[in-house]
């Protein structure tokens, strides 16, 4: 199966070098960034998504949000434009559900099969290839590049239909940015009371609220190491997701707003580009840490 990759940012392009070490064969593209490195290890350069799209069987998009793969699948010299009937979309993107939906209708008019298999697990797990895959739309088509995404994953689970996967992703956006800010209240204020925040994270890690954001976060925190990462503006986009969604279903989300605030207020901080685990500088600067 010949594999077209567009979006080659902090995830796509490990993403990418992982297929091309599975010697699977690679023809990539970025609007912006250098595909120099991948060229280097075997992939043939696209000239456009379009060109992408003409010479494979299966295209992977890693791109930032909703309007990025809408311009890459359905604008000028797109992936739609250059596809052959039968081919298999994979959105691997962290987008807005209902986006996927009509996506996936755009595609079924020109005979392509999108799923949607957003990612958890950020650049680490990327390199690693261990990334959580959640997969939303046809099962053939599923089980078809279910292979090649297990490649990139140590999980790959099809959560349901089209947009399924996105729905997920909200879900794991809202749990980790709450947990994010549970963590930054509790270190703070324990912080504040004269306790050794290490011996803290010594302490609990172990019990009902230690958490993998936790482990991965804290020392982070402790070192002031703000470097993204997962930077804050796109958590701010998935949490603009969620907000959008649940306003759609009628579901409230008062904690996720709440975050959403103070993401936004680090944002006008400067610190769009921090690591999201910044949120704790939000609580330190209010309690005077
Ligand atoms: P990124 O900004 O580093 O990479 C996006 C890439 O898309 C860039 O290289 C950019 O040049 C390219 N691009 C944008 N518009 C394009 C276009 N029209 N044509 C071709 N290329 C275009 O973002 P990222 O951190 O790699 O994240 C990608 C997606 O994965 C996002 O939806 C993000 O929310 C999600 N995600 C990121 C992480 C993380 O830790 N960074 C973790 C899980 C999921």
């Amino acid at each position: 199966m010949k594999i077209g990759f567009i979006g080659l940012g902090i995830m796509g392009r490990p993403m990418a070098k992982n297929l091309i070490a599975a010697d699977y064969s690679l023809v990539v593209f970025d609007k912006f960034a250098p595909m120099d490195d991948l060229v280097a290890l075997g992939a043939e350069a696209g000239t456009s998504s379009k060109d992408v799209a003409s010479k494979v069987d299966l295209v992977i998009t890693m791109l930032p949000n909703s309007p990025h793969v809408r311009e890459v699948v359905m604008g000028e010299d797109g992936v739609l434009d250059g596809a052959k009937p039968g081919t298999i979309l994979v959105d691997m993107s962290s987008i807005a559900p209902a986006a996927s939906q009509e996506l996936c209708e755009a595609a079924k008019a020109k005979g392509v099969i999108m799923l949607d298999a957003p990612v958890s697990g950020g650049e680490p797990k990327a390199i690693d290839g261990t990334l959580a895959v959640m997969v939303g739309g046809d099962a053939t088509a599923f089980d078809k590049v279910k292979d090649v995404l297990d490649v990139m994953a140590g999980s790959v689970v099809r959560v349901g239909d089209i947009g399924a996967g996105n729905v997920t992703k909200l879900a794991n956006q809202i749990i980790v940015a709450l947990n994010i800010a549970a963590v930054s209240e509790a270190f703070t204020l324990s912080t504040k009371a004269g306790v050794n925040p290490e011996a803290v994270f010594d302490a609990i890690k172990g019990g009902l609220a230690g958490s993998t954001v936790m482990n991965a976060k804290i020392p982070m925190i402790l070192e002031g190491n703000f470097n993204p990462g997962f930077r804050i503006e796109l958590h701010i986009k998935d949490l603009q997701n969620a907000l959008d969604t649940a306003h759609e279903l009628n579901v409230s989300v008062p904690l996720t707003a709440g975050i959403m605030e103070i993401m936004q207020a680090l944002k006008l901080d400067g610190e769009g580009s921090s690591d999201h685990c910044a949120v704790a500088k939000h609580y330190e600067k209010l309690a005077k840490v």
